[in-house]
């Protein structure tokens, strides 16, 4: 029986294959770019340092794009004006690509103004930041007692009705369709029955939604918090849903990033993508540029597939073929990242 090669050679041979494409890596990996812009860091991944890199940065930032695809993949030792070298080389990239500089910059820290990020990319004066309204959310969540709470899906589906709006025509056009597709099943429902067949996925593909004006989502959030705490919160047992103390504390430090949520004026965060038609009536679907949670996803994403190597994930990511990156890895083209980073096994 011929005798299989063990894993570490079948690595090895992988590895050579793509040293030997590395500047069309380097290419792919560095020419792109996007006009909304998400950053995002992970401890989790530098944990898995070992050898002489171990303890060498504490996180790993991640920029993406509209497409969901990574453009930039660094360790650094800090958040903050660690990241200065990275939003130099992003500026950069831009400049001598002669592509117009992003609208928008979607951010889980630093998004008010003056913060350091307005300053590491002061070559983009007229960027947004924005902060990302996922983790906006989870910060408040944080004044809740327990998220096992029966109170607790219900108020996080309302804190999310106080942050968006639906948009009325999409909303108003996916209702009409789900009406004609189950009067086809020989149904009769009410307004009530066709609202509840509607599935989050379906509102989230066929209906665009924008971030309610500040003024308007403060006092909602006002008014949900106050509805919730205390004894109006509480299940069978007299368990509050609130913890009072920490949400006021919460709500005194997150109001003032309220305008830090809004829309950016004037861009269309939505991209058409196609249609579907159901039951006769033709429905558009949506592509959505708000937000980080592309980047949360790749998070998870790089979190399994080390060990291995790190812009392997990220090519793969991108919808390349994972032999090409490797060699990028190898290279050391990650910026700020040791040059030869051990991963533990
Ligand atoms: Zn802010």
């Amino acid at each position: 029986m011929p005798i299989v090669p063990k894993h570490r050679w079948l690595m090895q041979v992988y590895a050579q294959d793509v040293l030997s494409r590395l500047g069309e890596v380097k290419a792919s990996i560095t020419s792109l770019s996007g006009q909304v812009l998400k950053l995002d860091s992970t401890k989790k991944i530098v944990r898995k340092l070992a050898g002489s890199a171990r303890s060498t940065a504490a996180w790993a930032t991640n920029v993406g794009n509209e497409f969901g695809q990574v453009i930039m993949s660094v360790l650094t030792a800090s958040e903050g004006w660690g990241l200065a070298k990275m939003a130099e080389g992003l500026v950069n990239r831009y400049k001598q690509a002669n592509i117009a500089p992003p609208r928008v910059l979607y951010t889980d820290r630093d998004c008010c103004k003056n913060s350091h990020l307005h300053k590491i990319f002061g070559g983009w004066p007229n960027l947004c930041i924005r902060l990302d309204v996922w983790h906006f959310m989870r910060r408040i969540a944080v004044g809740c007692t327990t998220d096992s709470h029966p109170l607790y899906s219900g108020f996080m589906a309302q804190l999310s009705r106080c942050i968006f709006v639906w948009d009325q025509s999409d909303l108003q056009r996916l209702i009409e369709a789900m009406r004609a597709e189950l009067e086809a099943c020989h149904l009769h429902p009410s307004d009530d029955d066709v609202r509840k067949s509607i599935t989050k996925k379906e509102m989230q593909l066929h209906c665009k939604r924008a971030v309610r004006p500040a003024a308007e989502m403060e006092v909602m959030l006002g008014q949900l918090l106050a509805a919730y705490d205390g004894g109006r919160g509480c299940n069978s047992l007299g368990v509050p849903l609130i913890n009072s103390a920490r949400m006021k504390e919460i709500w005194k430090a997150q109001r003032r990033h309220i305008p830090c949520l809004q829309d950016p004026p004037g861009f269309q965060l939505y991209t058409q993508t196609g249609t579907v038609t159901k039951a006769g009536h033709v429905l558009p679907t949506y592509r959505c540029a708000r937000g980080s949670t592309s980047l949360e996803n790749f998070h998870l994403h790089m979190n399994r597939f080390i060990p291995g190597a790190l812009q392997v994930g990220k090519v793969q990511h991108n919808g390349q073929t994972a032999t090409e990156s490797v060699k990028a890895f190898l290279s050391g083209s990650v910026v700020n990242t040791k040059e030869h980073v051990v991963l533990r096994e």
